[in-house]
């Protein structure tokens, strides 16, 4: 499917000169968004995954319905002073300051096969933080899966050993 008819971009926004990729569009449209988390029900089935890791709010979105489909757990990575229990945390630069990202310390089960999900792949700072929260906790990466890749950003290169699907790259 022709995923990037449904994508909004959004000219200077958060900021000026930033092209916003808008997914709320495609989530707005059932039968694109549906198909969107099939391709990633099917890349889960092929890596035999345990459990879905996804940051918020948007790695939500296009991870739990996979969970669903295939009746398999969701840990959510949040930020800092969220989660109410014990939880493991690391910090990450920002283009201004730094960001933490905490999940609760029994998310996951050591040597369970890890998918990371999120909407959106920029320098890949997010998806770095999270796969060293899943594997302190004994977690294998085995995929990380994007609806969007800014390829202009190199967040492949933060990734390297680790497989990667995206469904959109501009
Ligand atoms: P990264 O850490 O630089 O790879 O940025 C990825 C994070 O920023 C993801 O969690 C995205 O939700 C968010 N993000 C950055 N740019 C956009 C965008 O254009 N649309 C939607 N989310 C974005």
């Amino acid at each position: 499917m022709d995923y990037k008819k449904y994508i909004t971009v959004v000219e200077d926004w958060p900021k000026e000169g930033v092209r916003f990729k808008d997914i709320t569009t495609l989530m707005d449209n059932g039968p694109a968004y549906k198909s969107a988390v099939d391709e990633i029900v099917s890349y889960a089935k092929e890596k035999e995954v345990d459990l879905i890791v996804g940051p918020e709010a948007r790695g939500f979105i296009v991870g739990c319905p996979v969970s669903y489909a295939l009746e398999i757990g969701f840990a959510p990575v949040r930020k800092e002073g969220k989660l109410p229990r014990e939880v493991i945390k690391v910090s990450y630069g920002l283009e201004y300051g730094e960001n933490v990202l905490t999940i609760h310390k029994d998310a996951i089960k050591p040597g369970q096969r890890v998918l990371i999900t999120d909407d959106l792949l920029a320098t890949g700072g997010t998806i770095e933080a999270t796969i060293k929260l899943v594997e302190e906790l004994g977690g294998v990466v085995v995929g990380c899966a994007f609806l969007i890749e800014l390829t202009y950003l190199n967040g492949k290169d933060k990734l390297e050993g680790y497989d990667v699907l995206t469904l959109m790259q501009y």
